[in-house]
């Protein structure tokens, strides 16, 4: 199995993915993500929340989400890069910020959601799907499974 490593800014918090290659992402254009990555769009993929193994200092920011469910952040406890999260929507699903990976440089994106708030200057491939707004995450995962 390759070894699949990922950490924060400044190298305190470290982890490393239990997966056989990489995993495909997808963009993610709200607002939200635009205000929290300071970006165009925050970039992400789903796990297993078993196939990821963290070393280093983790602070965590908790928050209830509009539709009632408990978001926890993970952060590096020294410089603060946003590495995952979890939602008790979706029990033992760890979401990685996939920009956060040591081989960011190989990702894929298989999916954009929430385009009707990207930022106009990008255009977007048409053979990949997108959403208007939030995909059920039925579909969304379907679209991850697929690449
Ligand atoms: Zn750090
Ligand atoms: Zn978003």
């Amino acid at each position: 199995m390759p070894e699949i490593h990922g950490g924060c800014r400044c190298g305190a918090m470290r982890y490393e993915l239990a997966l056989d290659a990489l995993p495909p992402t997808y963009a993610c254009h709200c607002l939200d993500c635009q205000t929290w990555t300071g970006s165009a769009f925050s970039q992400q993929t789903f796990l297993p929340e078993a196939a990821l193994a963290v070393t280093g200092p983790v602070i965590v920011y908790e928050f209830t989400t509009p539709s009632g469910n408990t978001s926890r952040q993970r952060m590096c406890g020294v410089c603060h890069a946003r590495i995952y999260n979890s939602n008790s929507a979706r029990p033992n699903v760890a979401i990685v910020r996939a920009g956060t990976l040591d081989r960011s440089d190989e990702l894929r994106v298989v999916a954009h959601i929430w385009v009707k708030r990207k930022q106009r200057w990008l255009a977007l491939p048409e053979d990949v799907p997108t959403w208007p707004e939030s995909a059920p995450a039925t579909e969304l995962l379907q679209a991850l499974a697929q690449r």
